[in-house]
């Protein structure tokens, strides 16, 4: 599934298509987007942003096109020019005067009118979205220490949505060794600096996995794990999917765990558990 910086990147190259355009033609075949044709045609695309795994797109009009992918949707941008080919339901359809943007199979849609955009219940369930730049890690670390995260796991925190919105499965492996968390610490186990250190990760290691395609670790890390021949479903990270292989920290093994059958890679040795559970 998607996580936080893949939907970003979605929303970055729709935006490209469609910000400051008039979408001049559509197609609308879904139930939720019957008012489409008053709503969306003719008026002018103001902004397509993400927040955690939803996709808002903004008119002129003053309404908002909001989706939710979930594990299935799927969005494409070709020139308008272009055949497309797809087996796949066609949700919403944006032709303007070079692109066609499509949204296929989600099932997760809502047009609602811009100002009332924060009532959407899955967006009123939100954390703090990490990619959003006015979410520092100070204010992530801050946020660490609230009550209702304060006693949680790390395993369970960091896939939450309410939480800390836009982590995911491999952003959650990669976040806790980046800081040396073990996913069975809660924030309450931990001192200042752990908590400092996990707080610039989950800031960090998700901007860069924005920045740069899903990759977590540095440039020099990938390229040396590249060279040795690795895939890049591994070489893109420092545990995730490394399990069973040497640590790139510190060379012992990576281990694999399962919480609620989602796996999660770490690292017994840069990871140790804080807390006491004599
Ligand atoms: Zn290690």
């Amino acid at each position: 599934m998607p996580e936080g910086p893949e939907i970003r990147r979605a929303a970055d190259r729709i935006g490209k298509a469609l910000v400051g355009k008039v979408v001049l033609d559509g197609h609308w075949p879904f139930p939720s987007l019957n008012q489409a044709d008053e709503l969306i045609l003719g008026h002018e695309v103001l902004s397509v942003t993400s927040r955690a795994k939803a996709m808002l797109i903004r008119f002129s009009s003053g309404w908002t096109m909001y989706s939710h992918n979930q594990l299935y949707g799927r969005w494409t941008v070709h020139l308008k020019t272009t055949d497309h080919n797809s087996r796949r339901s066609l949700r919403a359809e944006f032709m303007t005067d070079k692109h066609a943007v499509r949204l296929w199979s989600a099932t997760d849609i809502q047009l609602v009118p811009t100002a009332e955009e924060n009532g959407i219940p899955f967006l009123q369930r939100l954390g703090p979205d990490v990619l959003d730049p006015a979410i520092t890690s100070t204010k992530l670390q801050a946020h660490l220490r609230e009550k209702k995260i304060y006693r949680k796991k790390g395993a369970t925190l960091m896939l939450d949505q309410r939480c800390f919105a836009g982590l995911g499965n491999y952003l959650r492996s990669e976040i806790l060794h980046a800081a040396g968390i073990h996913p069975d610490d809660r924030p309450c186990d931990l001192d200042d600096e752990s908590l400092d250190r996990w707080a610039t990760a989950i800031k960090e290691i998700t901007q860069r996995a924005y920045l740069e395609k899903g990759v977590t670790v540095p440039k020099e890390v990938a390229l040396s794990s590249k060279a040795r021949g690795e895939p890049r479903r591994m070489w893109r990270h420092a545990v995730f999917c490394r399990n069973d292989r040497p640590c790139l920290t510190c060379g012992d093994l990576v281990l694999r765990k399962r919480y609620a059958g989602r796996r999660l890679d770490y690292c017994p040795s840069c990871q140790p558990a804080r807390r006491d559970r004599s």
